[in-house]
């Protein structure tokens, strides 16, 4: 079994040295994470400049490499060059806050994941529901055993998959019940920041996420407010199939 790891957070995010702690025995380990922190960074690729890779030093990051690039340049370049083989498995995290709902668009952690996916890898992304790291050695624990309840289906050679699992910060996440759910949506961002920079030009910072909207049962958010493991498997296809009717019938007969 080999595990490649990843993260979005950076390579010295406490969450991605808790995960490859908490995977150690599961196989053969490889951890290529950004440099910096690159939350928010969704599937972007760095195509205007090379990528530099180095090895990282420090007790919490030992032999981790590291790439000057987005959560996705990482696991691009470790699967078409760097690594030299195929991963049996990608894992990204754990983040540092819930990746719920809309949130998943946006989240370098669960891109980094979709990236192994992409390239035919069972892929799962961790995320901590609340940012902190409060009860991190527990989200490991749960993230350690999900991997194993899932390893049957990584050796059985099946279609690849993409899970998306969100663990409450909580000392006990590990025994709490794991939930398979869709994903609920969020209400639109709040607004944007404005400011005054030193020089006196106005300056933007994104607002937060808002808050959610649809979180019915069923979904991420109401799983992880229930004290569950929310674990949401994901597809990459973003049609609306069931609009799609509607608009060849618009579009009928339209054709220039
Ligand atoms: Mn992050």
């Amino acid at each position: 079994m080999r595990i490649l790891i990843s993260n979005d957070d950076g390579y010295l995010a406490p969450g991605l040295a808790a995960l490859v702690r908490a995977c150690e025995g599961l196989g053969e380990i490889d951890v290529i994470a950004p440099e910096q922190n690159a939350s928010g960074t969704s599937n972007a690729l760095t195509l205007t400049r090379p990528l530099s890779v180095f090895e990282a030093r420090g007790e919490h990051a030992r032999g981790f490499r590291v790439v000057n690039g987005t959560p996705s340049d990482c696991v691009h370049v470790a699967l078409t060059g760097l690594l030299g083989h195929r991963p049996d498995l990608v894992l990204s995290g754990i983040n540092n806050g819930a990746n719920m709902g809309d949130d998943t668009v946006y989240s370098g952690t669960v891109a980094a994941a979709m990236e192994g996916y992409l390239f035919g890898v069972p892929a799962i992304a961790f995320s901590q529901a609340e940012k902190g790291w409060a009860h991190l050695d527990a989200a490991a624990a749960t993230a350690r055993a999900v991997v194993e309840q899932v390893l049957a289906q990584v050796t059985a050679g099946a279609e690849p998959w993409l899970l998306n699992v969100n663990i409450p910060n909580r000392a006990d996440a590990s025994t709490l019940p794991r939930m398979v759910t869709r994903l609920g949506r969020r209400h639109a961002s709040e607004p944007v920041i404005r400011q005054t920079s030193p020089r006196g030009e106005p300056i933007y910072w994104i607002g937060p996420a808002g808050d959610a909207r649809e979180c019915g049962e069923g979904t991420d958010f109401h799983a992880v407010a229930a004290g569950c493991v929310s674990i949401t498997p994901l597809q990459v296809d973003l049609t609306d199939h069931a609009a799609r009717p509607a608009w060849v019938a618009r579009f009928a007969g339209r054709s220039a």
